[in-house]
């Protein structure tokens, strides 16, 4: 019997073994994570699971009674530590398993500050797993001062977090503005009001030096010499795709682990998906780190995987909740020379076009669901109403749909 076998036990993982089991796969399916936990959303962490308000197991994506409900073979808590391409096995510690296909979903890593400036000191996190945000939890507490390292998504998350549990909250952004590798200077501007009316201290164009501390970090050093007294750290600088099996096994690797459009790397019976993943989109290749990408190219694989020989066409969506603020943004603003804005019906309803010409690119929309959903079907339509049509408040948005 056939035996399908992926590495990396999160969302693009439990995706695909479900999916396979969905288009009615009868052979043998093993999922393997190397966190203890069953594959669950990491969105979440930052947001209310950080604050409180949500309980671990509503972060599971399935509990996990259902991979043995669908005779997915789910091996948690031990890493794969190789892959032996000619015989078809891997290896988790003294075991070996064999397989016909494999895929692999092994996310990304958080970079780390370097241990020179005290990126090993106590009271350093990063944030990619539960279990990192189960350690930063209990420094979360009124009073408390924090250094966020970092001015991206997940860094103004946690910011707006421990704002709003009343931490003295600073942010330090290297780039000239908050937010400038993923998102365009309006975006950022009512992102930053908002952390500013919390009360949270945002520095721009300002890296930091260095961290102080004997063991425990107590303090840091700007880039432009400003010392501060500090609790604790977080880092959000970024995250690497998670390339190192792929890499001892000799797959090509390009920003992450190379894939044809189909999904499948340079060995026929290897197939990538998710955040470790760079594969074929528009004229060039991309490699997306969000959830919805994790989940349709994990469906696509799996299809692929039995034979179906489809293209995956990425659909690039993404969201970010900060304070009373919803961001959701529809397809990629790469490339792009001008922003529009439409105001939305309420005062705090706004949404932000993005243009390569006429050609209509991205949209994000604050607390604005109806721009959100009608610029993502435009997107995927690959309609681009002109612009001042888009900024005209008597514009119907959903009457654009329809012409
Ligand atoms: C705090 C946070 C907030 C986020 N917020 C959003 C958001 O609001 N919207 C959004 O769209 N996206 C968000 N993301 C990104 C989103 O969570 C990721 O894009 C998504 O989880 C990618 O899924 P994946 O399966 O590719 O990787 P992951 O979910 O990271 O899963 C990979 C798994 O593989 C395991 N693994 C790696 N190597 C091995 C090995 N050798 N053996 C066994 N197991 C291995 C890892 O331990 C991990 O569990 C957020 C991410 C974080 C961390």
């Amino acid at each position: 019997m056939s035996h399908i076998v992926v590495i990396g036990a999160g969302q693009a993982g439990q995706s695909l073994v479900t999916r396979l089991r969905v288009l009615g796969f009868a052979g043998q399916v093993t999922l393997i994570g190397e966190e203890p936990v069953p594959p669950y959303q990491r969105p979440p962490l930052t947001k209310k699971y950080l604050l409180g308000e949500t309980e671990v197991e509503r972060l599971y994506l399935r509990p996990e009674i259902f991979y043995a409900e669908h005779d997915i073979t789910l091996r948690l808590g031990r890493p794969v530590s190789a892959i032996d391409r000619t015989a078809k096995t891997l290896r988790i510690g003294n075991d070996q398993i064999t397989y016909d296909q494999l895929a692999l979903t092994t996310g990304a890593l958080p970079r780390r500050l370097p241990a020179a400036i005290g990126g090993d000191l106590a009271g350093v996190y990063t944030v990619r797993t539960l279990a990192d945000v189960d350690a930063m939890a209990v420094e979360f507490q009124p009073g408390r001062r924090v250094l966020i390292v970092g001015g991206g998504y997940i860094g103004l998350e946690a910011a707006a977090v421990a704002a709003l549990k009343g931490l003295h909250v600073t942010v330090v952004e290297m780039a000239t503005r908050i937010l400038s590798r993923v998102a365009a200077r309006e975006t950022a501007d009512v992102i930053r009001a908002a952390h500013e009316l919390h009360g949270v201290n945002i520095s721009e164009g300002v890296g930091l030096d260095h961290l102080t501390g004997k063991g425990r970090v107590n303090g840091a050093v700007l880039g432009d010499a400003t010392a501060m007294e500090l609790d604790f750290v977080i880092v959000g600088v970024g995250i690497d795709p998670e390339t190192r099996l792929a890499q001892a096994a000799g797959l090509a690797l390009e920003n992450g682990i190379r894939t044809d459009e189909l999904g499948q790397t340079t060995d026929a019976s290897i197939w990538a998906a998710g955040d470790c993943t760079s594969f074929p989109y528009k004229d060039g290749s991309v490699r997306l780190e969000n959830v919805g990408n994790a989940i349709d190219q994990a469906e696509a694989v799996a299809a692929n995987m039995l034979g179906a020989g489809q293209a995956y066409v990425a659909k690039p969506w993404f969201w970010s909740d900060q304070y009373d603020l919803k961001l959701q943004i529809a397809g990629l603003n790469t490339g792009y020379d001008r922003v529009v804005t439409r105001q939305g019906s309420a005062q705090d309803h706004i949404s932000f076009w993005y243009y390569q010409g006429d050609t209509l690119l991205a949209v994000d929309a604050i607390n604005d669901p109806r721009a959100y959903m009608v610029g993502k079907r435009l997107i995927e339509m690959g309609r681009s109403p002109k612009s001042d049509v888009i900024c005209d408040p008597a514009t119907n948005l959903k009457s654009l749909l329809k012409l």
